[in-house]
């Protein structure tokens, strides 16, 4: 099967590229394991240099980069200008920080001098998603890069143009030639090349079912494996805040990047005194937002990423219809060209509902209304997932004492759950296992190793 890079907005096909033969995935990984002795041998200050080299090419070639994650995904062309931006930001952050996250930790024994050192594991198998086709690669590579491994990309099969274009940013870089490079592999491929000795481990972004595959397949050879899967985060509105900045912040925590994201606000808990004001505010909000190409900076709706995703969303929302949820806006397809959908308001969710007990990825929100906080903490936590989640309140202290009660791997109060290069970020449950980000995520594709001496 060809790579197809559709752009989701018109339906047109931009490109086709054939997937690898075996021996090109064979040649590939000798290269990148041959380039991993000599990176792993340069210090921390000559990587962080070629680091710091790839954020200036993401600053400079911003606007090139943006208009081809548009193109080949769909999203707004300034929230692919801030995703660009990110990845610079993500570069410099592990190239000031990699050396003090990985030195030495000398520890008292009884040795006459033991210690932890920090060393790569070999090559690692990143295997991405489109929906932030450049940040969630460097999210994943900059640390594990910064460590000493050298790095392959599987991405998604509909982002071809993205992960060559990312291949080709390291080599402007100035990287020591097959530190990072990109596998034009399908998913069926992957078994073969997480199975193959020269891959050392395995992080991988996507479904579930991704998920439970790819760990599968670690498992079986016993491979380091990290898994930033999906999440059904609970958005609490508590019923002393301000309805409408609030609700100007839940249209943002679930219409951003047209609500495909894995931290995107999926299920709104809300207290029922303002639930029908918060409602009602919601819709107004959704109602004036404008469908149209996503290179306008005036629209508000842009298309889902693939034709298929938007006919699954669907089916999830007349699912949970015929269970009993009340539309309060959208439901339909916009238009008759591109997948566009549009921006919807299910209230009444229930669990038992598609759009409590699934993964929402895409422009609905799901309204639960609860009587109070402890029903509010007991449905936000009735879920498989465990990603993120946040709680809306006047009451700072309120807020933190329910944001720990929730069974994720992180919680805002206040705030819209994002991704922080300064805090670790992953979850809990079906959302996944291990960290990305921080100094945490940078200890997970490294040996520590204990070193006694008498
Ligand atoms: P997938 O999980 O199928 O794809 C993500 C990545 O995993 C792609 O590179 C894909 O390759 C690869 N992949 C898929 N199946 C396997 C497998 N069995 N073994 C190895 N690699 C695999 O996501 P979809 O694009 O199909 O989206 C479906 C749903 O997944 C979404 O609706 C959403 O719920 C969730 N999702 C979550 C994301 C997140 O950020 N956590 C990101 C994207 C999706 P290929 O493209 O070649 O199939």
């Amino acid at each position: 099967m060809p790579m197809l890079s559709i752009n989701p907005a018109t339906g047109q096909t931009l490109q086709s590229f054939s997937t690898w033969q075996t021996h090109e995935i064979d040649a590939v990984l000798n290269q990148v394991e041959i380039a991993q002795t000599g990176w792993a041998a340069l210090g921390f200050e000559q990587r962080a240099g070629f680091m710091r080299n790839l954020a200036q090419i993401f600053r400079r070639r911003n606007e090139e980069y943006a208009h081809l994650i548009t193109e080949e995904m769909g999203k707004l062309l300034k929230e692919a200008r801030s995703e660009v931006e990110k990845c610079a930001f993500g570069c410099e952050y592990y190239a000031d920080h990699a050396q003090a996250y990985l030195s030495d930790e000398v520890i008292a024994s009884d040795a006459s001098r033991s210690l932890v050192v920090y060393q790569p594991l070999g090559t690692v198998l990143c295997i991405m998603p489109w929906n932030f086709p450049f940040w969630q690669m460097i999210r994943a590579a900059a640390p594990a890069l910064m460590a000493g491994n050298t790095v392959v990309l599987k991405h998604a099969s509909n982002v071809p143009r993205c992960a060559l274009a990312l291949e080709e940013a390291f080599q402007q870089a100035e990287f020591p030639a097959n530190t990072f490079r990109t596998l034009m592999i399908s998913a069926a491929q992957v078994e073969r090349v997480i199975a193959d000795q020269r891959i050392a481990a395995v992080t991988l972004t996507g479904s579930s079912a991704a998920g439970r595959s790819v760990a599968a397949i670690a498992g079986q050879h016993l491979k380091k494996c990290v898994l930033e899967l999906g999440g059904s985060d609970p958005f609490i509105v508590l019923d002393d805040v301000d309805i409408e900045s609030t609700a100007k912040q839940a249209l943002t925590a679930r219409l951003q990047n047209m609500g495909q994201s894995c931290i995107a606000a999926k299920r709104f808990i809300l207290a029922e005194p303002i639930a029908d004001a918060f409602v009602a505010q919601l819709k107004a909000l959704f109602s004036q937002l404008q469908s149209g190409d996503p290179k306008d900076d005036a629209t508000g709706i842009a298309p889902m990423a693939r034709e298929d995703l938007r006919t699954d969303l669907h089916a999830q929302v007349e699912r949970s219809i015929a269970a009993g949820a009340q539309r309060v806006i959208g439901g339909v397809f916009i238009g008759v060209q591109g997948a566009y959908y549009a921006p919807t308001i299910l209230d009444h969710v229930q669990p038992g509902m598609a759009a409590f007990d699934e993964e929402l990825f895409g422009p609905v929100a799901a309204i639960v209304r609860v009587n109070n906080d402890e029903e509010a903490i007991r449905l936000a936590n009735r879920t498989h997932f465990g990603l993120g989640g946040s709680v809306w309140t006047r009451d700072s202290a309120r807020g933190e004492a329910l944001a720990r009660q929730i069974h994720a791997g992180c919680t805002f109060v206040n705030g819209i759950v994002k991704s922080d290069p300064r805090l670790p970020f992953g979850g809990v449950k079906e959302s996944g296992y291990g960290r990305e980000l921080s100094y945490h995520g940078i200890r997970e594709f490294v040996n520590i190793k204990t070193i006694w001496i008498k």
